[in-house]
């Protein structure tokens, strides 16, 4: 008996630091009237418990493609690769399983509140529907979802709580789309962009309040971007993508002063300066992403990058750590890349 009790000792430490999420070389392919369409071809993800980790990317790069392949909501595309979410394997997943984990265990926030949620049904009874699937009664939905409304800064959310969606503002609009995201409470936040459509200053506000609610909760947030200054602000991990391929990941700190891939380093030189000048040419990428439907062979960042050898025209490259290397990326060029960080001033 004490053997049988002290040998999965070990094996449930190694649990309790495994990723809350963990993604594997999740690939998903659209067949479309003009051929096929590669929009995922090797993502890496995992995060874990109460951790914030940002994916960036240039638009069309399969950020948000990712978000709905972790929630089984693409229609039509062929998912491959391994998605697992505190020890379950969402691609194998019953839907109806997939219907509980979707809000209940995963929140998600779109950028276009006004898409996700019903023009013709206040945002009270929307937030406490969730509730009401769940079995809770509808005085306690509403008392909880007046709670939410207050924590995430509606105010007189008494009153409000009966508006429509059309009746609040784009920045309050979002902050509702926080509290339906949370009333379940879920472990993990998915938020594509969810404050692009809001001005500088109501976008800093918002991902404040998803920073303290994210900190309160010990909530994972996935927070996708592409605005590499908001994920300095706010993601202790990165994930840079391109073509539908994760290229790096690494903290953020070792992003602004370690990144090793060329076009990590191109989106960094992409920056407005910290003085406010604008950079003589902001776009140091020469050229612009592959279309899904017409990958390049080998590396898909090769026709822009000016380090790229024959190698990198014919092989993809693996996402691995180099030997001198402190993080993963997909270049073949990353030991030299990580020996010598200066060599693309
Ligand atoms: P991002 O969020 O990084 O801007 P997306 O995830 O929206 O990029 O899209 C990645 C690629 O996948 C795009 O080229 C897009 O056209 C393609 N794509 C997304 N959904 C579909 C679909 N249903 N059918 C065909 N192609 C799609
Ligand atoms: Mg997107």
């Amino acid at each position: 008996m004490s053997t049988v009790m002290r040998s999965p000792a070990p094996v449930r430490g190694q649990e309790s630091e495994e990723p809350l999420l963990d993604v594997q070389d999740l690939t998903l392919q659209f067949h479309a009237r003009h051929g096929l369409v590669r929009a995922l071809n090797g993502v890496n993800l995992t995060v874990r418990a109460g951790e914030r980790v940002g994916i960036v990317g240039e638009s069309g790069s399969g950020k948000s493609v990712t978000a709905l392949s972790i929630l089984r909501l693409v229609r039509a595309g062929r998912i491959a690769g391994e998605i697992r979410f505190a020890g379950e394997n969402l691609l194998t997943v019953p839907e109806a399983r997939m219907r509980q984990i979707r809000g209940k265990e995963i929140g998600y926030i779109f950028q276009d509140p006004l898409s996700a949620l019903n023009p013709v049904r206040s945002v009270g009874d929307q937030i406490s529907e969730v509730l009401r699937l769940r079995g809770v009664r509808k005085a306690e939905a509403r008392r909880r979802t007046l709670d939410m409304l207050q924590r995430v800064g509606i105010k007189d959310a008494g009153r409000r709580i009966d508006d429509y969606p059309h009746q609040f503002s784009g920045g309050m609009r979002q902050r509702v789309m926080i509290a339906m995201a949370l009333i379940g409470e879920p472990r993990l936040v998915l938020a594509d962009e969810p404050t692009t459509a809001l001005d500088v200053r109501v976008q800093a506000q918002v991902l404040d309040l998803l920073w303290d609610l994210a900190d309160e909760r010990d909530l994972a947030v996935v927070l996708i971007t592409h605005d590499l200054g908001i994920v300095a602000g706010f993601a202790e991990r990165v994930v840079v993508m391109y073509a539908g391929k994760a290229m790096e990941e690494c903290s953020t700190d070792e992003l602004f002063r370690a990144s090793i891939h060329p076009y990590t380093l191109g989106l960094l030189h992409s920056l407005p300066r910290v003085d406010g000048e604008v950079p003589e040419k902001l776009m140091t990428i020469g050229g612009s992403p592959p279309s899904p439907s017409a990958l390049p062979s080998g590396c898909p960042f090769h026709p822009r990058c000016r380090y790229a050898l024959d190698r990198c025209r014919e092989q993809v490259p693996a996402f691995v750590t180099p030997p001198n290397g402190s993080h993963p990326s997909a270049c073949h060029r990353a030991e030299v890349l990580a020996q010598s960080p200066g060599v693309l001033q």
